[in-house]
């Protein structure tokens, strides 16, 4: 996933309130985003009010949206640094190539984890032969300084655990530990990511780690959380200090919970970069522009994307 506006601003994690260490009740809307072939996007994070959540620092949510005799998703090869990239998806296929080499077809049920360290490219499309629906969430993880000049690496999990709640409530823990639970994906700083299914009619308490801030987003219908009504669209931020959180659903639906401890450093966003200072940025970008330190990504049937200027320095 990659930000196709020609003038992303920069997203600095100490311009937004620090983490809660009390438990807060805060709705976030989405910023409908443009990934190209008419594909829409509601970006959650980073948001103006809450850049991270843990070390959880991009949210997009896609669909579901009828891709039969369209192109579906097309994002051409562009870099990361810094991050790892989380593909979840909830109906329909993707591909993914990067410039490791790995062509991996993910499903619903299953992890795409692309580990960045100090640069990887990658490309994401609709396979030619394909469900007719695409819906999934595409997360980024901020990296700790110790790993962020670190090898890339890409991982597929095709199982993950999943937790019973009871009441036909299941838990797949996507990355991180919970509800007792480990994810087998490797990731560097204690944080969550979880899956849940709720069936109609649904009243569950689910136990959340009283050290993690915690957001809630609905993926399918509307959702109580925590007494507040919460559409399609919207995160519910919680805070820090709860040893669990109250959901009710009148209607079946699946809810994406993320959690972490408070990420300790500053986090910069821009582009498709993750970084701590403005320079880092932009050597990243003149590296993609010269063809240098990301790879090659082949096989993708369409143009590199392009890195747009940087927005604090005034064109020549
Ligand atoms: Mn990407």
């Amino acid at each position: 996933m990659t930000t196709l506006e020609r003038d992303p601003k920069l997203s600095t994690s100490t311009d937004a309130p620090p983490a809660a260490a009390e438990p807060v009740d805060e709705v976030i809307e989405a910023r409908m985003a443009d990934l190209g072939e008419g594909t829409q996007v509601r970006r959650l994070l980073p948001r103006r009010q809450r850049r991270l959540i843990g070390a959880w620092c991009f949210l997009d949510h896609f669909g579901p949206s009828d891709i039969s005799g369209r192109p579906g998703m097309r994002v051409g090869p562009h870099p990361h640094i810094g991050l790892q990239t989380v593909s979840w998806l909830l109906d329909g296929e993707l591909l993914h190539r990067d410039s490791l080499g790995s062509l991996q077809l993910v499903r619903p049920g299953q992890l795409n984890l692309m580990t960045a360290g100090a640069g990887i490219a990658h490309s994401e499309e609709s396979p030619e032969q394909r469900p007719p629906v695409l819906h999934g969430v595409q997360l980024w993880v901020a990296l700790p300084d110790e790993e962020r000049e670190g090898s890339a690496r890409f991982e597929h999990h095709p199982e993950l655990p999943v937790a019973d709640l009871g009441g036909g409530v299941t838990a797949t823990v996507i990355a991180g530990g919970g509800l007792g639970e480990r994810s087998p994906a490797m990731v560097h700083s204690p944080l969550v990511g979880l899956e849940l299914r709720l069936p109609a009619g649904t009243g569950v308490a689910v136990p959340l780690e009283p050290g993690f801030e915690h957001g809630v987003v609905p993926l399918d219908q509307a959702l109580e959380v925590d007494g507040v009504a919460l559409s399609v669209g919207q995160l519910l931020y919680l805070g820090r200090g709860r040893s669990d959180v109250r959901l009710r659903a009148d209607a079946a639906t699946r809810v994406l919970v993320v959690g972490g401890e408070p990420f300790g450093s500053e986090v910069l966003v821009w582009w498709n970069f993750v970084a701590r200072t403005r320079e880092e940025i932009e050597r990243a970008r003149e590296d993609w522009q010269a063809g240098e330190r990301f790879g090659e990504v082949h096989g993708f049937d369409g143009p590199r994307i392009e890195a747009p200027p940087v927005p604090w320095r005034p064109s020549p």
